[in-house]
């Protein structure tokens, strides 16, 4: 794995939520396209959120920041679309779609690691389909 700093193309696709909204960057971190700018994660807090996440946090997974994307962890219509840096998780887009398709809730613990509960309370441990 790399250890040199994340271009921003490799971080085109990091927007939540992927099932409304994607954002495209360009060269020097230029928006092309936005479809609602006030609930994107970019620049200082895009790059933080990475720098603490590392890879894709949901279970199983170590898919690198070229496939991340960040997801929201409070559904932006109740939360009133905060989009601070202890909110947002990088997930890649595979289990971001996953997250959305299934209602997938991600919550911080006491320890900061994240943890990913279905609709049915139980909480992922392992690798998922
Ligand atoms: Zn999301
Ligand atoms: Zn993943």
């Amino acid at each position: 794995m790399g250890t040199g700093p994340i271009p921003d193309s490799v971080l085109a696709r990091l927007a939540c939520d992927s099932q409304i909204t994607r954002v495209v960057f360009g060269a020097d971190s230029v928006v092309l396209n936005v479809g609602r700018a006030e609930r994107t994660y970019t620049g200082a807090k895009r790059r933080a959120i990475v720098a603490r996440d590392l890879q894709c946090r949901f279970p199983g997974c170590s898919a690198p920041p070229a496939m991340g994307e960040v997801h929201h962890i409070d559904h932006w219509l109740r939360d009133q679309g905060q989009t601070n840096v202890h909110t947002g998780v990088l997930i890649c887009w595979y289990h971001h779609g996953l997250i959305h398709d299934r209602g997938i809730e991600v919550r911080r613990g006491p320890s900061g690691a994240w943890r990913f509960v279905d609709r049915r309370g139980r909480e992922l441990a392992g690798p998922i389909g």
